[in-house]
């Protein structure tokens, strides 16, 4: 019997090479019917024998392009009504909008092709296909066509032309679809702006590279800073040039090469040799890189070629760091001005094209957890703007974020547009960036907010522009503050569609506090709605504020001199003198306690590694964020089991309090225990105190989920032990997948929160 069947499919199903999949697979099964394009999805009509209809839909989930994803997909019972062929019908474009595809790493059929002498995209570098090439990065306006990408520069050949309309070509409607004739080229240009004659700028690139030079090259999301990974003299010299002393780069190398330098496993691989292609955090195997590269750190950044001159350039030289091209913490730079401008004392030369990038974005960067899958740290390209979904349905919605590795979300119904990673709203050219992507970011999905939602701080750029916001509305536009942790907690909660109550375990950094204090080792109980601040760790002063996170020996000072009075500080850091510190330095900071002048109280986590690490004189001034931490984190010594003493008071919050903690670390360093048995040590403690609070709150709230959310949980060691004892304990433990367990989770947690807060 003949029947009839409509499919509706929502998901990342454009500019993937679905309709084309659809189209095939309909005649594989001898369906009629049609596929079509519609604003919010994709729409199929099939009608033939039933055993054939239900093999399609099967196929339809299970065969899917690699860089499709179906969230959705809806069938319904029609009368047939006798079509004679399958087509792929013209597009329907209703209200709303389409989703746009993020930037997709070339595949295989087409790395096939850029090495066949024979194929007429033989070492073409902007080969594309409708299953991977550029899509965010080249769009201006929605729906995505190539006359609103900055494709519509290049007029396609005939034969181009041919395969863009024919639809069994794997380039039927392939936006950006070019070859040498009529595509865009590549150019190599010196720093001073002449060009350097070559007919093959790509491989003159590779050979000054060998060289040792060090060149800005033009990829997806913007210009890489590039050189030789295995030249210890080039990493030396860039990290002078770049000043910056130890932050790792990250290296960029092929499949086969990659086994030689890091430790792969399987779960692994298919993440980074994903259509998305993140920068992967992976335990370092050989030294054929040079130890520059990340100094004193067991992982090495890691990230597999993604775009056609990746692999042009590796076949000429194998390892390559590739660091974001940026003066710092600006946004990445993406045009020949831009580099010339900002980076002429790093690069001597820069290989450009001309296909604009409308969009920046870094790349994004992860790990691998054994138990509980993948874990981002930073969410750019390859991932936006892929809407994350909300748990539950809100109002038009822009989160403005907060200061540090800000992200906006604009919010409506169910989906929450986080955007890439901005950066650090500290300077003009971060906060034109995020302006921009508002801007961009409102008209592409057709979101007017009506809620504002910001941090606390006062002082944030963040918190000011959302009042901004409201000050030039020209209609009742709300605005809602939520604490940062708070925000952390129900972005875990959130992301993981947890909607009953559970602990919230925020070890963080710094957040202000709604007690105007800065919050950053807290632990509440609630949901989506409502949080309640049930346990921190005990305030100590940090003197100068936020400037002395800088010099975290100022902050180890400042506690212990709280703590255990001057004698301890002298002993600690003019006696023994791990760093050295001046004693007038000394006795600023005591003074400035004693006088309660320019200190500000704080509960932080960071903080605590900061203390600790310079007690153990790991690093003096910090050169990037966290770095004293970090170092911590690396040093701990594996199968330690001891925990230093400490003590709960009790109350309603409960506190940590950390004498007997950093009177512990003191008397290990008298008995000259070695710093990583201390580390080891110091981290069984946090998930010892953590665990026992939670057992008393679970006692008292009768609850057995718990989220963690942080920037403190980017340390592995730590994590992995909290999932491990909290699980063992009996705990249900949820930690971020899709966002950052960092700063970059904040703006969808304010999305929830003030949402919920709004409705109160
Ligand atoms: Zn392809
Ligand atoms: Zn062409
Ligand atoms: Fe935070």
């Amino acid at each position: 019997m003949i029947r009839k069947k409509r499919i509706t499919v929502k998901g990342i199903v454009q500019g993937v090479g679905f309709r084309p999949f659809v189209y095939r697979l309909a005649n594989d099964l001898d369906l009629k019917g049609f596929v079509r394009n519609t604003t919010d999805g994709v729409d199929i009509e099939v009608e033939g024998i039933t055993s054939s209809i239900t093999q399609f839909i099967k196929r339809l989930q299970e065969e899917n392009p690699k860089a499709a994803r179906i969230d959705n997909l809806l069938t319904k019972e029609l009368v047939p009504n006798g079509y004679n062929r399958f087509v792929i019908k013209e597009s329907k474009i209703l209200k709303g909008f389409t989703q746009i595809s993020p930037d997709i790493a070339t595949c295989e059929d087409c790395l096939n092709e850029l090495y066949n002498s024979h194929d007429r995209r033989y070492e073409f570098p902007f080969i594309n296909c409708t299953n991977c090439g550029p899509r965010y990065s080249i769009i201006f306006e929605t729906p995505y066509d190539r006359k609103r990408t900055s494709m519509n520069k290049f007029k396609m050949c005939s034969d181009c032309e041919k395969e863009f309309y024919e639809v069994t070509d794997r380039r039927f409607h392939a936006q950006p679809d070019c070859c040498a004739v009529c595509g865009p080229r590549f150019a190599l240009y010196s720093i001073n702006g002449s060009e350097v004659k070559t007919n093959n700028p790509i491989s003159k690139a590779a050979e000054f590279l060998k060289r040792g030079r060090i060149i800005a090259i033009k990829g997806i999301g913007g210009f890489h800073i590039v050189g030789d990974a295995t030249n210890c003299k080039v990493i030396k010299r860039l990290r002078r040039l770049k000043n910056r002393p130890t932050k790792p780069f990250a290296i960029m190398a092929r499949s086969r090469d990659l086994m030689k330098i890091v430790n792969l496993t399987d779960d692994e691989n298919k993440i980074i040799d994903s259509p998305v292609a993140p920068i992967m955090l992976l335990t370092k195997r050989r030294k054929i890189i040079c130890e520059e590269v990340a100094p004193n750190n067991p992982y090495l950044g890691v990230m597999l070629p993604y775009a056609p001159v990746h692999h042009l350039l590796l076949e000429k030289i194998p390892y390559l760091i590739m660091t974001s091209a940026n003066i710092q913490d600006e946004p990445i730079v993406a045009d020949g001005t831009g580099v010339v401008e900002k980076l002429n004392n790093i690069v001597s030369l820069y290989l450009t094209h001309d296909r604009r990038i409308e969009n920046r974005c870094d790349d994004s960067i992860g790990f691998y957890l054994s138990k509980k899958g993948f874990s981002i740290i930073r969410r750019s390209r390859g991932y936006v703007p892929v809407p994350i979904d909300l748990p539950f349905s809100v109002k038009p919605t822009l989160a403005v974020g907060p200061y540090l590795k800000n992200t906006f979300t604009l919010a409506s119904q169910q989906e929450a547009y986080v955007s890439p990673h901005i950066g650090d709203l500290d300077n003009l050219e971060t906060m034109d960036f995020f302006n921009e992507m508002v801007d961009k970011y409102k008209r592409w999905f057709r979101i007017e907010p009506e809620l504002i939602v910001h941090d606390l701080h006062p002082d944030y750029l963040s918190t000011k522009i959302a009042f901004e916001f409201v000050e030039r509305s020209t209609f009742n536009l709300k605005r809602v503050g939520v604490q940062h942790h708070i925000a952390h907690i129900v972005s875990c909660l959130g992301e993981n569609k947890v909607v009953d109550k559970a602990i919230g375990i925020a070890f963080d950094g710094t957040g202000f506090g709604l007690d105007g204090k800065i919050w950053g080792g807290e632990f509440f109980v609630g949901d989506l709605s409502a949080q309640k601040r049930v346990g921190h760790l005990d305030y100590l002063p940090l003197p100068g504020g936020e400037a002395s996170i800088k010099k975290p020996y100022r902050i180890a000072i400042a506690y212990l001199y709280k703590l255990f009075g001057e004698d301890v500080v002298t002993l600690t850091f003019r006696k023994r003198a791990p760093i050295k510190v001046r004693s007038k330095e000394v006795t600023t900071i005591i003074n400035m306690i004693k006088q309660n002048r320019n200190v500000v109280y704080t509960s932080s986590m960071g903080r605590l590694f900061d203390c600790v690490a310079s007690m153990l004189g790991l690093v003096k001034e910090i050169t990037y964020e966290a770095e004293a931490a970090i170092n911590l984190e690396y040093i701990a010594a594996k199968r330690i089991r001891q925990v230093y003493p400490y003590r709960i008071k009790d109350g309603e919050p409960l506190t940590v309090e950390l004498n007997d903690i950093l009177a512990g670390v003191i008397m290990d360093l008298q008995r000259r225990i070695s710093p990583g048995i201390i580390s080891a040590k110091f981290h069984n403690t946090i998930v010892h105190f953590s665990l026992e609070i939670s057992k008393k709150l679970s006692r008292i709230y009768n609850m057995k989920k718990v989220c963690f959310s942080g920037g403190v949980f980017q340390n592995r060691y730590l994590l992995n032990l909290m999932i491990d004892k909290f699980g063992d304990a009996g705990y249900e433990v949820y930690v971020h997948h899709q966002l950052p367990t960092n700063d970059g989770c904040i703006s969808y947690g304010q999305t929830i929160f003030g949402n919920a807060k709004n409705r109160q």
